[in-house]
């Protein structure tokens, strides 16, 4: 696996692979590595020829300092396992090769107020500063496809909106969530969480099952929003949302939307959750 910190080793390299008509694929993460991270890898490799990942802990998208100093840095593991996976080229900049002192990090990116809603109404800016490393990634690596989770579903709906609005030529691949075998969305914060943590925030997976069920239904959805928060508040978590909304505008949905997803947001104990479902 090649292994690049510096951007010009990587243009000249990834030169090459376009010179060959290879097609290049590009897996942006955060690092702390998990089996979420390499189901994005898998398909990568299935639908292109070279692949890329990123590991860069963004500072840009941390609205609170202390979250962005915990967040885990794992890199020795993190390499082991691209290894592992067959990962083509880890590339994982110091802040200064993402954004060099002439950077403009004051841009506001315009997302159709798709980042205001949800995640972005809880984590001001959060997403600015996604758009941020993502469009300036996507500048250095120049891929034909980049893959994102669902787990963040609306962050790869706003990266659609940005790769879009920009009229870039990458493709985006959104693939499905990886879960722990009793339901729990994987993810590098679960790391912080104690067995007793770990089994509580259960209830969230559970919890987009009822609403799953309960959208089979027809229940109100509105209701359904309703108690799903209680359902998770009594497990012992502090959720800040349960909503239902339409999957592509990201508004509260209707039964007549077309896609309908469950997304939710909870802290269990010190440690902030995501999980969503595509109903
Ligand atoms: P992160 O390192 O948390 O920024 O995540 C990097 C990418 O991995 C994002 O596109 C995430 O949506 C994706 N991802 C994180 N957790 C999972 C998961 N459990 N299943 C699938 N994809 C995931």
């Amino acid at each position: 696996m090649f292994i690049f910190k510096n951007n010009d080793d990587l243009r000249r390299l990834l030169d090459k692979i376009k010179n060959k008509k290879l097609k290049i694929g590009f897996v942006p993460t955060m690092g702390a590595l998990h089996e979420g991270h390499l189901s994005l890898i898998a398909s990568a490799k299935k639908q292109t020829d070279f692949v890329v990942t990123s590991i860069f802990v963004n500072p840009t998208q941390f609205n609170d300092q202390t979250d962005l100093a915990k967040y885990p840095r794992t890199l020795e593991k993190d390499i082991a396992l691209l290894a592992q996976a067959d990962n083509h080229l880890l590339y994982a900049p110091s802040v200064a090769q993402v954004y060099p002192k002439n950077f403009n990090k004051n841009r506001v990116f315009h997302l159709k107020g798709l980042d205001n809603l949800l995640e972005g109404a809880f984590r001001p800016g959060h997403f600015n500063g996604v758009a941020m490393a993502v469009h300036r990634l996507l500048e250095i690596v120049q891929p034909d496809a980049i893959f994102m989770g669902q787990k963040d579903y609306q962050q790869a709906t706003i990266i659609k909106q940005l790769i879009q609005s920009e009229k870039l030529k990458t493709k985006l691949v959104m693939c499905p969530i990886i879960r722990s075998p009793k339901g729990l969305a994987l993810s590098s914060r679960n790391a912080r969480l104690s067995d007793e943590w770990l089994n509580k925030a259960l209830i969230l997976s559970k919890t987009l099952n009822f609403a799953q069920a309960a959208i089979n239904a027809k229940k109100s959805i509105r209701l359904i929003e309703k108690e799903a928060m209680q359902k998770i508040e009594a497990a012992g978590l502090r959720p800040e949302y349960f909503t239902i909304i339409n999957g592509n505008t990201l508004k509260n949905a209707r039964y007549s939307d077309n896609k309908m997803v469950a997304v939710t947001a909870a802290w269990a104990g010190d440690v902030r959750l995501i999980d969503n479902m595509i109903l």
